[in-house]
């Protein structure tokens, strides 16, 4: 087979974003991740399987999901819908025949040719902003082929190619993706390794390990940072992201993301229980004190999201 034609499970594409690298960029959001951090607001991307989201205030009530569901997973009663998932195979049928969208299948298999060609759509924004593609998750290196093959690419097609990772994953994944990738975006959820397994279900180890692999080959890195209130708004894990950034010269910026409950909504329409319910948004002086608590013990360029 060759690489145009390699297949990977991608949960979303979203076009014309700002945050997420340089320029006007599309985002391809790779299903599947190894975390479970508490305040996760992509959770449809962390299982490794395609899944449904149901959003009961969108449905009309119509029947077609029933009709086209093999597996008698919907049905209507007195015109009110009843979605059961014990034997949904996540098809993907009843999403495609509702006319409402209140069904989404959640993780789509597409080769490298047919999401590529979707990024391409936005090509004049790439080329008079500097933007291209950004691979992110989920956790992209779960499926480093199908990442290198869509990055290389991007890249053959003149595309600046960045990737958002949790720095979790095996030292060849990452070398395979590096190869394709101009800048990494890489997450630092935790410096204090006794603390990490706590917030995000995974070791620190191999991530240090990870970063310090990119720093080696002089990658363009990222340091993305989501402080939630309550678990890592310390003193001392803003003192040791600044001394991260300055250990490292290909580190350019570090970016602080304050906690938001974006993806609330997400859970219910999965079914699922959010991990981390206690936290509320902080207001903006508070997370311009973060900014603040980092800038003061590093030259390089701090930006609040
Ligand atoms: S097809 Fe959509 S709108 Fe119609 S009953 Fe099913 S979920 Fe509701
Ligand atoms: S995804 Fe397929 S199996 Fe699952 S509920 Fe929809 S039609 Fe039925």
């Amino acid at each position: 087979m060759n690489s145009e034609q390699q297949t990977g499970l991608v949960f979303d594409v979203q076009r014309f974003s700002l945050d997420d690298g340089p320029g006007i960029r599309t985002i391809v959001f790779l299903k599947g991740c190894p975390l479970r951090c508490l305040w996760c607001h992509n959770p449809e991307g962390l299982c490794a399987r395609p899944e449904i989201l149901y959003t009961p205030d969108h449905c009309t009530g119509c029947g077609r999901c029933a009709a086209a569901c093999d597996n008698g997973c919907h049905t209507i009663a007195d015109g009110v819908h009843v979605f059961r998932r014990e034997n949904c195979t996540a098809c993907g049928k009843c999403a495609d025949a509702c006319l409402n969208e209140a069904l989404r299948l959640a993780g789509r298999r597409r080769t490298v040719d047919d999401v590529l060609e979707e990024v391409l759509l936005d090509r004049p924004f790439y080329e008079q902003s500097g933007g291209g593609l950004t691979v992110s998750g989920g956790e992209p290196l779960l499926q480093a082929d199908f990442a290198a093959a869509l990055l290389r690419a991007a890249k053959e097609s003149g595309l600046n190619t960045c990737v958002e990772t949790s720095g979790f994953g095996s030292a060849e994944a990452l070398d395979a993706v590096a190869a394709q990738t101009d800048l990494f975006l890489f997450d630092i959820k935790e410096t204090d390794a006794q603390r990490h397994p706590g917030c995000t279900g995974v070791p620190l180890a191999p991530i240090s390990a990870n970063l310090k692999r990119l720093a080696e080959r002089q990658k363009p890195v990222i340091l993305r940072c989501p402080i939630i209130p309550g678990c890592n708004d310390r003193t001392d894990h803003f003192a040791a992201v600044a001394a991260l950034a300055n250990e490292m010269p290909n580190v350019r910026e570090i970016h602080v993301e304050p906690y938001h409950p974006w993806g609330r909504d997400k859970y219910d329409q999965l079914d699922r229980a959010p991990g981390y319910d206690r936290a509320t948004p902080p207001d903006k002086e508070v997370a311009e004190g973060w900014a603040t608590a980092i800038r003061a013990a590093t030259d390089k360029p701090v930006r609040l999201l």
